[in-house]
């Protein structure tokens, strides 16, 4: 078995990728695959309405808010955002904490003002930002609640007198938070919730038809809303895997169960990383996130060489990003702590072995 590391697409449960594969030869016992199916057929509108009523439970969300799952992954939502809530001379506020989220500045620009209330970029991104205001005449403030590429978290979301929209593409589902506080939540599914293909976005309905700019209908949240996500053929394998996974987070206890695991995953590696002389942290401790993991050796020239005793131990997915070097442990929902005590032994044998 592989310790599964990567950042994205991520880990999956052994359960879910053992029922998908299943589904792929005969679902639901229709003697079809899922990928053969047509999505205007009950069987797979009970997937939909499952996968929407799980992601409304395990979030606690009340009836203000809809539920849709789209093409394009979270880059589209970082244009469909503006292009659906950010009119012409209008001015929207971005939290700039890392790649991601500088890439949705990039796209909100194409649609009216972009205030930028702060940024760590001149750090590369070693910690959340958190000496800001946010301008009440905004019409959103849009932070990223997880740095997946730098390693760093928002561990509390900001009071906001205007909608708050997250990126949560790489937290959703692993931690527990007060969901209802905001306006729109985004997350491409890859990180934490599924396969890639699908994007998930969570939109409080009052907040949509403001603006009167005309919008391509596949960019238009509205329609998306009004025709429960099947206005054209939705990413049909996508969406089933992601509904298997949030039933599978229902099992475990739901999300509050989930974030006491990933804490506790998360408290193993990092006091290993602060105790082994050889390796060390790469940001901010309190912004220090939970779901990735960066680090870096004292000794760069090292690196290669722990990377390919950890390949040896079956670990994967461990390379940092080319922005940060080093390395990055992701510790998704479905990594188990086995994994990352194994990780946490494979580093202790490295420090022997350099003895
Ligand atoms: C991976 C990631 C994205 C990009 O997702 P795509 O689905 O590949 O477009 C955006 N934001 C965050 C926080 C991510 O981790």
């Amino acid at each position: 078995m592989k310790h599964n590391f990567g950042a994205g697409p991520g880990i999956l449960p052994q359960e879910v990728l053992k029922q998908a594969a299943e589904a792929v030869l005969n679902f639901n016992n229709s003697g079809l695959s899922i990928l053969e199916i047509s999505h205007r057929t009950a069987d797979f509108e009970s997937v939909v309405s499952e996968a929407c009523s799980l992601v409304k439970e395990l979030l606690n969300l009340n009836d203000d808010y809809a539920i849709t799952f789209l093409h394009g992954g979270a880059s589209t939502q970082f244009a469909m955002v503006p292009y659906n809530l950010l009119g012409d001379g209008e001015t929207a506020a971005y939290l700039d904490s890392g790649t991601w989220a500088s890439k949705a500045i990039k796209e909100a620009k194409f649609f009216g003002n972009v205030n930028v209330v702060a940024s760590s970029k001149e750090s590369n991104y070693t910690y959340i930002p958190k000496d800001y205001t946010i301008p009440a005449d905004a019409k959103y403030f849009h932070v990223t609640s997880n740095n997946t590429i730098y390693g760093t978290q928002l561990h509390e979301f900001p009071e906001s007198p205007v909608p708050l929209v997250s990126d949560m593409s790489s937290d959703i589902f692993s931690r527990v938070f007060d969901a209802n506080k905001f306006g729109l939540i985004y997350a491409g599914a890859q990180k934490n919730m599924g396969p890639a293909g699908v994007a998930l976005a969570i939109v409080k309905k009052d907040l949509l038809g403001k603006i009167d700019r005309k919008i391509p209908s596949m960019f238009n949240y509205q329609l998306h809303v009004d025709n429960g996500s099947m206005y054209n053929s939705p990413p049909v394998f996508a969406i089933y895997v992601s509904m298997l996974t949030l039933r599978w987070v229902k099992e475990q206890g739901g999300v509050a169960a989930m974030e006491k695991i990933n804490n506790q995953k998360a408290a193993t590696l990092y006091a290993e990383i602060d105790r082994n002389p050889l390796f060390k942290g790469t940001c901010a401790i309190e912004d220090r996130s939970r779901m990735n993991v960066c680090f870096v050796m004292d000794t760069p020239e090292l690196e290669k060489e722990f990377l390919e005793f950890a390949k040896k131990a079956d670990i994967v997915g461990l390379k940092g990003h080319r922005s940060v070097g080093g390395f990055r442990a992701s510790i998704y929902n479905a990594l188990p702590q086995s994994s990352v005590d194994h990780l946490v032994s494979t580093m202790q044998a490295f420090e022997q072995s350099k003895k």
